[in-house]
């Protein structure tokens, strides 16, 4: 019997401001649209997603008090193959923002060449201060809620900010009751138990680390002695600070979303993630010098790595960072004003839709895997994705240096000529 029935707290910022993070991922679409001469139509059906669905569950809290909260699931386009992107727990969560990440998947799969379009879904809640249980039964309603969606032929999702291969477990558990078979497939970031690859955990930091090696390569930087900056400390940011750290780098500064932390002697990454593990934040951590997390992005260092969230280098704060190479571990972390910032300071941005293009890679073979009923050892997990984000890299800096143009912009010629000519074989149906 249900008691009381409250709604979340977040207001719903859906509508498309011209601040938005939509928005910055429609102005970078326009200006490789515009380079690339795209059909009006063309650009037309690109500017907005395919599909979209909001849902608003019920979940019965540990009090027994129910709360409503809103989820949602975009796919951008569909035209390379079945949709792909993580799924976000935060209380920041908007359709605005879904639907930039979702766009910016689109463009991540095809600068990689796998065969998917692009996706994202996203629950507006504090995961923070729920329970594991309420968490499961979140997961479990919000992924009934997008069912009609989701499948390993339709649309696969993975983890993203504050979810884990413990949430895919759950979604994909419940999938498979519905269904009544195990459908390993409809998710990626899945424990090794029921499924999941080897090498995923650290797949996006691992290949943050080899895109930073590739980037300090090109502009003659020695990775021995490096000094790295990373702000986030989760999934990404972790593994490619300790990743880095394997390759001789020096971790000078970290930052969560409440404190950073700089030392010029260095850090260890591995104490650090401990101590996050235990502590829950940075934020008691004594012995050396503390930052905010906006001024970890401006600490002297020669690597910076943004592994947070969207719009932390902006017109406001780009001039003042000192990194010879910023690469992008997190979606969208640079405006578009900010990049024209840092272009003309000839600091090498790496983009996101490169830079992180190491988890979606390592999920694509996740799924491989998984239909095929046949698993890959670490190594060989490894390799291939080095190698795709080693050629990935090669072909966005030919483009670059064949355009004159930034990283970011050879990234989305790439991405947006690969998509459209996708879209121009498949045809407008009917
Ligand atoms: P996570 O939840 O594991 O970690 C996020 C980290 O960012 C936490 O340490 C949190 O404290 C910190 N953070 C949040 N807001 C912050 C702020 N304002 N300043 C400083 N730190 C802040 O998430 P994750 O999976 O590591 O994802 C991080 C970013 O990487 C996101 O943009 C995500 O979309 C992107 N990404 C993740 C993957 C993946 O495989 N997990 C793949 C590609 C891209």
């Amino acid at each position: 019997m249900l008691e009381k029935v409250s709604t979340t707290t977040t207001a719903d910022k859906t509508v498309l401001e011209d601040t938005s993070v939509y928005e910055t991922a429609v102005r970078q679409l326009q200006a490789a649209a515009d380079k690339l001469g795209i059909d009006e139509g063309v650009y037309q059906i690109l500017s907005r997603p395919k599909r979209e669905l909001t849902v608003n569950f019920p979940v019965e809290m540990d009090s027994g008090e129910v709360q409503v909260f809103t989820g949602y699931r975009v796919q951008h386009n569909l035209a390379g193959g079945p949709g792909k992107g993580g799924i976000r727990y935060h209380p920041d969560v908007t359709l605005d923002e879904v639907r930039a990440l979702a766009m910016w998947m689109t463009w991540k799969c095809a600068v990689a060449g796998i065969p998917y379009g692009g996706a994202k879904g996203g629950v507006t809640c504090q995961p923070k201060v729920m329970s594991n249980r309420e968490l499961e039964r979140l997961t479990r309603r919000y992924a009934t809620e997008i069912s009609i969606m989701i499948g390993p032929d339709q649309d696969i999702p993975a983890p993203d900010i504050n979810t884990n291969a413990q949430t895919m477990a759950w979604f994909m558990d419940t999938i498979s009751m519905h269904r009544g078979i195990t459908v390993p497939g409809v998710v990626t970031g899945k424990p090794l138990s029921i499924g999941g690859t080897l090498g995923r955990v650290e797949a996006t930091g691992r290949g943050v680390m080899i895109a930073a090696r590739e980037a300090a390569s090109q502009i003659g930087l020695a990775l021995d002695g490096a000094r790295v900056a990373v702000q986030g400390y989760g999934n990404v940011g972790y593994y490619a600070a300790r990743l880095l750290a394997e390759q001789g780098c020096t971790l000078v500064g970290v930052a969560d979303s409440t404190s950073g932390l700089y030392s010029e002697t260095g850090l260890d990454a591995d104490a650090l993630r401990q101590y996050k593990d235990t502590n829950g934040s940075f934020a008691g951590y004594t012995g050396v010098d503390r930052v905010s997390p906006q001024e970890l992005l401006e600490l002297p260092c020669d690597i910076l790595v943004p592994a947070a969230i969207e719009g932390q280098v902006t017109a406001a704060n780009a001039d003042k960072i000192k990194a010879r190479i910023i690469v992008e571990g997190a979606n969208g972390p640079t405006t578009p004003e900010a990049d024209a910032i840092l272009y003309d300071k000839g600091i090498l941005v790496v983009p996101d839709i490169l830079a992180n293009a190491g988890g979606v890679v390592v999920s694509y073979f996740e799924w491989v895997q998984n239909i095929q009923h046949y698993f890959w050892d670490l190594d060989e997990v490894n390799q291939q994705m080095e190698s795709i984000m080693v050629r990935s890299f090669a072909e966005v800096t030919e483009l670059a240096r064949e355009e004159g143009a930034s990283m970011r912009d050879a990234a989305m010629l790439l991405a947006v000529g690969r998509v459209v000519e996708a879209m121009r074989v498949r045809g407008v149906y009917p």
